[in-house]
C-alpha cells in the first residue's frame, strides 16, 4: 500500500493522478519504479519502448505479472499502477523468501497502455505485434513524435523486451474492474473469462440542402431524418440480436450545415459495439450496411460506410481461470466469472501465453476519473488472490507450467 500511495504522488492531480505516457511525471514515475524494484532485489530496466521490466534473479522461467502506470488525462490511481505494484509485491517475496527454484518473476509496465501515442503501445510491441520502427512515428495531440520523447527520456537505443513463449510461462493482470458490477453483486474478485473484441465505424447520410419550410416532408432528402431513423433501428437490432452482455455505444453525431431551417444535406454518426462473442461482432457487422440500405430507401438519401478499428475477443486460460477461481475460495473472497469490457494489455499477450486477469471492486464503478477507487481491504484481498495462484502455479506439477499454449 506505501508503494501504491508513493506512486500516486507523481503526478497526483486532486485525488486523483494526471500521468500520461512520457510526460515529466511519468519519466519520474518509471524511474522510482525502477529503482524500487532494484532495492526489491530485482534485475530492472527500462527498454526502447520505455516499459519497465523488473525480473528476480536466478530463475530460467518466468511468470509475468503486470499492466501499465501511465494514465488517462485526469485519471484515477489505480487503474495499471495496482497491477504493477502486486507484481512487484511478489517478487519482493519472492527474493526475500528465495521461493521459486528455476521459476521467477518478471515485473512489467508497459507504456503507454492508455494511448498518449497509440493504446496498448508497449504491449504491442512486447507481444511482436508492432516493430519499434512502427510505432516511433506516431504523434501525440501535442504533435510530441513519440520518438522524440524516448530520446528526451532516455530510453531510445536500449533493447526492446519481447515475449518468449519458451521463458514466460503466463502472463497475470491484475486490474481494477473499472464498472460496477462486483460492487453490486457484493463480490470481492471478477475473474475475467475473455477481454470483449470491440469494433467501430462511421456512417456518413448524404441527401440533399433545402429550405425547411417550403419542402414537403415526402419530397425532402434529409440525412438527419435518415441518422435519427438509422440509430433507433441499430440500437433495436442489437437489444434483440446482441447477447446478455453486447454493448453498443452511438458516442458522436454530426449533421452540417446544423441549422433550424436547413433541410440537413449530411449526417455522419459513430457506431461502436463489443462483445466477447466473434459471432455476435460479426452479426452486428453485417447488418450495419443492410440497416443502411433500408433507411437510404425510406428517405431517399445515400450512405457511406468507413470501418474503423476492429480488436478480436481475447480468450483467457482456462487453467488459469480456474487456478484464479481457487484462490479467491481458499481466500474466502465471493468471485464472479466475466467477460472484461476494457481492453487490456493482457488482450494482446493472451494469443501468445497463457493469460490470466481478475479485477478487484472499483468503488461506485468509478473508473479514468479522479473518482477512481478501491478499498484497501479490497485491494489487499486482490493481492493476496494474486500470491495464492502464483505459489499454486510454482509448486511441482502444475497443470499449466508444461502446457503448450
Ligand atoms: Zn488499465
Amino acid at each position: 500500500m506505501a508503494d501504491l500511495r508513493e506512486l500516486a504522488e507523481f503526478g497526483r492531480y486532486e485525488s486523483g493522478v494526471n500521468r500520461r505516457a512520457l510526460t515529466p511525471e511519468d519519466i519520474a514515475a518509471r524511474a522510482w519504479l525502477e529503482n524500487r524494484m532494484r532495492q526489491a532485489g530485482l534485475d530492472a530496466r527500462i527498454d526502447g519502448v520505455g516499459s519497465v521490466i523488473g525480473t528476480t534473479p536466478g530463475a530460467t522461467r518466468y511468470i509475468v505479472v503486470g499492466s501499465h502506470t501511465d494514465t488517462v488525462p485526469k485519471g484515477g490511481w489505480l487503474d495499471g499502477a495496482m497491477g504493477v505494484i502486486f507484481g512487484l509485491e511478489v517478487a519482493r517475496a519472492f527474493v526475500e523468501s528465495g521461493t521459486g527454484g528455476d521459476i521467477g518473476i518478471q515485473v512489467m509496465s508497459f507504456n503507454d497502455e492508455e494511448g498518449r501515442f497509440a493504446g496498448l503501445m508497449g504491449s504491442s510491441v512486447f507481444c511482436s505485434l508492432k516493430t519499434l520502427e512502427e510505432v516511433i512515428g506516431i504523434r501525440a495531440d501535442d504533435n510530441t513524435t513519440l520518438a522524440s520523447a524516448l530520446e528526451d527520456a532516455g530510453y531510445a537505443g536500449q533493447p526492446v523486451a519481447e515475449i518468449d513463449p519458451a521463458t514466460h510461462i503466463a502472463y497475470l493482470e491484475p486490474h481494477i474492474e473499472q464498472g460496477p458490477l462486483l460492487e453490486s453483486r457484493k463480490k470481492k474478485i471478477g475473474i475475467v473469462t475473455e477481454i470483449v473484441g470491440a469494433e467501430r465505424c462511421r456512417i456518413r447520410f448524404l441527401g440533399q440542402a433545402d429550405h425547411a419550410g417550403t419542402t414537403p416532408m415526402a419530397m425532402r432528402r434529409d440525412a438527419a431524418g435518415a441518422l435519427y431513423d438509422y440509430a433507433v433501428r441499430f440500437a433495436g437490432f442489437c437489444r434483440e440480436h446482441g447477447g446478455d452482455n453486447t454493448v453498443w455505444n452511438l458516442g458522436n453525431v454530426g449533421l452540417e450545415p446544423g441549422a433550424y431551417n436547413v433541410v440537413t444535406p449530411e449526417s455522419t454518426l459513430y457506431i461502436e459495439y463489443r462483445d466477447g462473442s466473434p459471432e455476435i461482432l460479426r452479426r452486428i457487422r453485417e447488418i450495419i450496411p443492410v440497416l443502411a440500405t433500408e433507411i437510404c430507401d425510406l428517405h431517399d438519401v445515400e450512405y457511406e460506410l468507413d470501418d474503423g478499428v476492429r480488436a478480436q475477443p481475447a480468450a483467457m486460460n482456462e487453467t488459469l481461470i480456474n487456478c484464479i477461481e481457487a484462490a479467491a475460495d481458499k481466500c474466502d473472497a465471493p468471485s464472479l466469472r466475466m467477460p472484461s469490457g476494457a481492453g487490456h494489455d493482457a488482450m494482446l499477450c493472451a494469443p501468445i501465453i497463457p493469460t490470466g486477469m481478475f479485477f478487484v471492486p472499483s468503488i461506485d464503478g468509478r473508473s479514468h476519473d479522479i473518482a477512481e477507487d478501491t478499498k484497501e481491504d479490497d485491494i489487499i484481498i486482490g493481492l493476496r488472490v494474486l500470491s495464492t495462484v502464483i505459489s499454486g502455479l510454482v509448486a511441482d506439477g502444475s497443470p499449466l507450467i508444461n502446457q503448450t499454449h
